[in-house]
């Protein structure tokens, strides 16, 4: 991790995790991946190791997360899917060449075609989201209760009812946030 930057939120589904990477999109918005060197980072965390990455990578990169973030969002909403999109979604998702490679362990691991290929690392994450926006995955997308979030989030908890895209942060910020309001409204119940 390097000193000076938002920490990242990780999470357990890939598409939405990087979609994680841009917060509070509603409020004062927290851009996790400010520079290229950030975004390596976090591929790196992710299983998808780069060597380097130039400015107009880390662009196709925002847009790609804006699309998913887009996509992710009407699916949560039964709205239609927005066009423009689905492409950009469809676009990093073609013309990427990364390879699942099994490894002895019986783990799955991404070979990218070359150290630098962000645009390889990309195309994983733009096929994530594909299966989660076409159902194909055990799980359901839903939006964030917190009214300056609002991330779409794949919820697999066994009820599908879970309320926050992430319960370190937006949950305990909207359980403080109703407990004060209760505190306000019935003062002596503090006491
Ligand atoms: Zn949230």
């Amino acid at each position: 991790m390097r000193a000076g930057f938002p920490d990242f939120r990780l999470g357990t589904v890939l598409a939405t995790s990087f979609t994680g990477t841009l917060s509070e999109r509603h409020g004062n918005a927290v851009e996790r991946i400010p520079t290229p060197h950030r975004l390596i980072d976090w591929l790196a965390v992710n299983g998808l190791a780069v060597d380097s990455c130039t400015t107009a990578q880390l662009d196709l990169a925002r847009e790609l997360r804006e699309s998913i973030h887009a996509a992710a969002t009407a699916a949560a909403i039964r709205d239609a899917l927005p066009a423009a999109a689905v492409q950009v979604i469809n676009d990093r998702s073609a013309q990427g060449r990364a390879a699942a490679i099994l490894t002895p362990e019986g783990k799955r691991r991404w070979r990218l075609s070359s150290a630098s290929c962000v645009e390889d690392a990309l195309s994983v994450i733009a096929a994530d989201a594909i299966s989660i926006i076409a159902g194909e995955r055990d799980g359901k997308l839903a939006l964030c209760a917190s009214p300056t979030c609002q991330a779409a989030f794949f919820d697999t908890s066994q009820s599908r009812t879970r309320r926050w895209c992430d319960m370190n942060t937006c949950g305990n910020r909207q359980k403080k946030a109703r407990f004060n309001a209760n505190q306000r409204k019935n003062p002596r119940s503090a006491e």
